[in-house]
């Protein structure tokens, strides 16, 4: 058993994190708050080839391993989490339609994906549809050579730069079960009737725009259906979140990560009745609670992502890592603010982004309350086995 990274995995971290050093810490907290997007920061993580982590290499992609893909989420988060943000739901459609594309879709797509040239995101989530996405309304009817579109869609990330959004639709209301009627659909960029109606006001994750966006006719080649067979759109979209929830993990054990160091940093400075408050007993059970939990989620990160690298299906182990990854974000987040005192609740200080990043990692890429239900209802099934 070894719980390094070896040696290729750490060169990608080195590099990581002088990228993280250099390019977003300086400017995260200034951007941030004024609302500017990362257009430079994202130039680089293009040249970097970090749009095509989960593209293969014929296509000019990196293909990257899931330990690497993990370290990328973590190393950016740790800097800022919005800025991952912009490559997450990109890195899970690019791989949904690597592994589920028509040949053609992919030979159209997936170069300029690699590159950055085009972006792409993910359209599910509906006003009265999240958890529950058999119950989406949007729907894509067959008319001669084309589907014809119409629906809306919420939350959506990178909406504003995604060319083709991928889009889960019902090409059968009537089916049952539902998802035997689901499909997902690429709908390019400036197609008449998508329209991405407007920025959603967000506590956090300010680093790219979460959007309402709205289909009305939208007429859409019967070419850009995912896969070419109608009714895959659910399989499609559960095994793409599969690394969706590995990178939801890693960007919380990057937020876990800046609040230690943080906190660690503070406390050696910040004097109180005349010593260190590093001294006081009741901050170094601060530092070691944070230190622990961010270990273990750490190390249960790299397992869900080396299980996948193993060819394994990893919901359980994927589930498990996003669930305990997330709270240790939140608490390590609150612990740091507790370690600053006053100054953690100030804008100046990185804590209070931090605290504001966190609880998304609970909600994003399905709740923790579901993915509990994914645990358990693995455990039950007997398909895996604890101890
Ligand atoms: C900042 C941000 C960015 C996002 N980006 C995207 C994106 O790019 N693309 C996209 O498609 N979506 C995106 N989402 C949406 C996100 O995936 C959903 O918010 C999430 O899946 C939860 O769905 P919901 O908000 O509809 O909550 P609901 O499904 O309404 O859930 C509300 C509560 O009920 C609970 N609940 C629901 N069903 C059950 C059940 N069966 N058993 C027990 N408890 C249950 C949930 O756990 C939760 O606590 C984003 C959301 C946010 C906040």
């Amino acid at each position: 058993m070894d719980f390094n990274l070896n040696e290729e995995q750490l060169a990608f971290k080195k590099v990581l994190r002088e990228f993280v050093e250099k390019e977003i810490k300086p400017v995260a907290n200034q951007y941030e708050k004024e609302g500017i997007y990362p257009t430079e920061i994202v130039k680089t993580m293009a040249d970097m080839g970090l749009f095509g982590m989960t593209i293969p290499e014929e296509y000019g992609g990196l293909n990257v391993d899931m330990v690497s893909f993990a370290l990328v989420f973590e190393e950016i988060a740790r800097g800022w989490m919005g800025v991952a943000g912009i490559l997450g739901s990109h890195s899970l459609s690019c791989w949904m339609i690597a592994h589920h594309g028509t040949q053609e879709q992919k030979d159209k797509y997936l170069p300029d994906l690699a590159t950055g040239k085009r972006r792409t995101g993910i359209g599910l989530t509906e006003p009265d549809a999240g958890t529950d996405l058999q119950g989406i309304r949007t729907t894509a009817r067959l008319e001669g050579d084309e589907y014809v579109i119409n629906g809306s869609k919420t939350w959506i990330t990178n909406a504003r730069h995604a060319d083709p959004l991928p889009v889960l639709v019902k090409t059968d209301p009537n089916a049952s079960p539902a998802h035997k009627g689901m499909s997902v659909i690429l709908v390019e960029a400036g197609t008449p009737g998508f329209e991405v109606l407007k920025d959603i006001g967000k506590l956090g994750y300010k680093g790219t725009e979460s959007c309402e966006v709205v289909l009305n006719n939208v007429r859409v080649p019967k070419e850009n259906l995912l896969g070419g067979v109608e009714g895959r759109g659910m399989q499609q979209v559960l095994s793409g979140l599969e690394t969706g929830r590995v990178n939801i993990a890693a960007r919380s054990v990057g937020i876990a990560q800046a609040a230690y160091e943080a906190a660690i940093n503070y406390s050696k400075e910040r004097k109180a009745f005349g010593q260190p408050i590093s001294e006081f007993q009741a901050i170094q059970l601060k530092l070691a609670e944070i230190a622990t939990n961010l270990q273990a989620a750490r190390l249960m990160t790299y397992w869900a992502a080396s299980k996948a690298d193993a060819g394994e299906r990893v919901d359980m182990e994927a589930g498990m890592a996003k669930y305990f990854a997330s709270e240790v974000a939140i608490m390590a987040s609150l612990e740091a603010m507790r370690v600053h005192g006053g100054y953690g609740y100030s804008t100046e200080y990185v804590v209070e982004r931090l605290y504001r990043d966190a609880p998304l990692m609970s909600i994003g890429e399905g709740t923790n309350d579901i993915m509990k239900m994914v645990i358990a209802k693995s455990l039950l099934s007997g398909k895996t086995q604890i101890g």
